[in-house]
């Protein structure tokens, strides 16, 4: 494995100086940032762009998302050290690893079975242990893990799932960004099983989530 070396730490420093200066406030999030080595989530051949704070292509069409969207989404979360949270689209495993620094207990779903598979035995290998890597339609949720603290969605999801908003306890919230082509970042605070409300959170750029599994 590649190691985490001196030059890869400086850089993460000026990645995490870059973050704050876009608006991240959460010392705890800019730590996470600071602590998980985002280098190890790509190909080897892509090691320089690990620390610009941009997306970057994973494989399967898929790509890691860019470190500021990530602080972004998570400091909507409002994550506490305990909080059972639902990840939607594991993808290369980079946020689910910053939830989990922040004492997240991680439930990840990933509908394209090599990036599941890839993940599912990357993640413990750089000693990050989620409470459940899955494979399948995260659009359904998990609904034999239900109820969560927090849900979030890391694809552009053509519209707000109730199945998801259902899988949430009174008081959770759900962070999802909606739209086609550019989605609104929608938090959804759950108050009660019949009532929720929505805020918008500005405009972001996701790759679709998808209804269908892409190996079916
Ligand atoms: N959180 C990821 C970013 C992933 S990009 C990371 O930190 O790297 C979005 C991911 O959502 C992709 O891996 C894509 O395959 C996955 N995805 C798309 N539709 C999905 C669905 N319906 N259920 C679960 N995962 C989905």
């Amino acid at each position: 494995m590649i190691l985490d070396s001196y030059r890869h730490k400086g850089l993460r420093k000026q990645l995490v100086e870059t973050i704050r200066k876009k608006g991240i406030e959460e010392k705890n999030i800019l730590k996470a940032i600071d602590t998980v080595p985002r280098h190890l989530f790509m190909d080897s051949s892509f090691l320089e762009f690990a620390y610009e704070d941009k997306p970057f292509p994973i494989g399967s069409g898929q790509t890691i998302s860019q470190p500021y969207t990530v602080a972004f989404q998570t400091e909507l979360l409002k994550i506490k050290k305990g909080d059972k949270v639902l990840e939607v689209g594991t993808g290369s495993g980079y946020q689910a690893c910053i939830l989990m620094e922040l004492g997240a207990r991680v439930y990840t779903i990933e509908r394209q079975k090599n990036l599941y598979l890839k993940t599912k035995s990357f993640l413990p290998s750089i000693g990050y242990k989620p409470k459940l890597i899955s494979y399948g339609d995260g659009y359904k949720g998990l609904p034999a893990y239900a109820p969560f603290d927090k849900i979030l969605v890391t694809a552009g999801a053509p519209h707000i799932p109730d199945t998801l908003i259902d899988q949430l306890i009174p008081g959770g919230i759900l962070v999802i960004p909606v739209g086609t082509d550019i989605q609104i970042m929608k938090r959804i605070i759950k108050i009660d099983e019949n009532n929720h409300k929505e805020e918008d959170h500005g405009t972001f750029r996701f790759v679709p989530l998808l209804t269908k599994k892409a190996d079916d």
